[in-house]
């Protein structure tokens, strides 16, 4: 297995450009994921770690070699679409294949065959055509083939779109067990938070050719560094209103939502006047009857503007002055009855988990 550097990597077709500048460090035996919007460049950043794209500007380094220019046939990586190519015969000769181009015996074949199929779950599919199993059976085919490989370095990009949703759970876990007898690099592209976030040791955020973010699972959800990031993860993403630090409190339009000095002071003394407050819709607490300021929280008032039933939560949509947020209520401490379309509501959040952002290059300033 090896590190991975992409070193200010820019890719451009013609107008478009897909890469700006990326750099990157996975480690050895990382599963990190490259997590983003459809169009964002991730397939293009894949592409050109596995050598079929070239990148217009940077370099690329598997440990201390530079392998930009290196052909991809020779990069010794293995790469899993989200489209499986498999060969027309059965899954054993599918995965046997690549273990006879490595020149192993027909014993050393079979055993491999039967040890790989087993770490992948199809130990009793082997004789079937490949026309005859299912879609995640065949994807499991698929990473089977890879694995066969024996390769330094695992590409998967969006593995599991392609799965309807609840093979799409099976195969999340699958994989997730399958990486940790691997302990091999993988690099995963997807735009899937919920695969990223709870598949991968790290994850690199990704908008419009950019990268926005790398960290810990826990790092992007819960610190953002930017709106995009914020917004773009979480079921619903990060709330964002715009708010006036005035000299004694922070205010929404005319409301005050917070009466914490220390902050307005930071603040301040930082040049904001006005600012972007995040928070996430989880850490709202929503309540009919009037709460007063006090240290360690914000209040907003507001009015229920709709109430949504999700299956496991409730999302309500609160208006305070024109801005729009969502608060995320566990059913079992909220019934329908109590809480109303058009009804008054005061809702606080734990300072601790309001973040504050640049309005004008939307960049987390706390
Ligand atoms: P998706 O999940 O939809 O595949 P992505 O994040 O993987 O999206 P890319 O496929 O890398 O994004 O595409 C990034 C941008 O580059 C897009 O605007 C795309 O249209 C453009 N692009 C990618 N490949 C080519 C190409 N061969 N020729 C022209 N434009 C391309």
């Amino acid at each position: 297995m090896v590190s991975v550097k992409i070193d200010s990597v820019s890719k451009s077709f013609g107008n478009v450009q897909a890469l700006k500048n990326v750099s990157l460090e996975i480690a050895n035996g990382e599963f990190f994921a490259i997590l983003g919007p459809s169009g964002c460049g991730k397939t293009t950043l894949l592409r050109i770690i596995a050598g079929l794209e070239k990148p217009t500007k940077g370099r690329i380094f598997f440990d201390e070699t530079d392998v930009t220019d290196v052909p991809a046939e020779i990069r010794d990586v293995s790469m899993v679409f989200q489209f499986y190519a498999l060969y027309p015969t059965t899954v054993y000769n599918n995965i046997a294949l690549p273990l006879k181009s490595r020149g192993l015996s027909p014993s050393q074949v079979h055993e491999r065959v039967e040890e790989i199929a087993k770490l992948v779950g199809i130990e009793n599919i082997l004789n079937a055509h490949v026309d005859r199993i299912s879609v995640a059976d065949k994807q499991k085919v698929a990473l089977a083939r890879a694995i066969a490989k024996q390769p330094q370095l695992y590409l998967l990009d969006e593995p599991l779109t392609i799965l309807d949703p609840v093979s799409r759970v099976i195969m999340r876990a699958e994989l997730k067990r399958i990486q940790k007898e691997l302990k091999q690099t993988i690099i995963y592209v997807t735009h899937d938070q919920i695969e990223a976030l709870t598949l991968a040791d790290r994850i690199a955020v990704m908008n419009f050719g950019v990268v926005e973010q790398v960290g810990t699972p826990l790092q992007v959800y819960d610190y953002p560094e930017t709106v995009f990031v914020g917004w773009f993860l979480g079921e619903p993403g990060m709330n964002f209103i715009e708010a006036n630090v005035e000299p004694d409190v922070l205010k929404i339009s005319g409301k005050t939502v917070l009466r914490e000095r220390e902050v307005f002071e930071d603040l301040r003394s930082k040049g904001y006047e006005r600012v972007l407050i995040g928070f996430r819709a989880e850490h709202v607490k929503i309540s009919k009857t009037p709460s007063t300021y006090s240290n360690g929280k914000g209040v907003i008032e507001g009015v229920v503007r709709v109430v949504e039933f999700m299956g496991t939560y409730y999302v309500v949509d609160v208006e305070s002055d024109g801005a729009e947020f969502k608060v995320k209520i566990d059913p079992r401490s909220f019934s329908s009855s109590s809480i109303k379309e058009g009804e008054k509501v005061w809702c606080t959040i734990p300072l601790d988990k309001i973040l504050f952002f640049d309005p004008n290059n939307n960049k987390r300033i706390n």
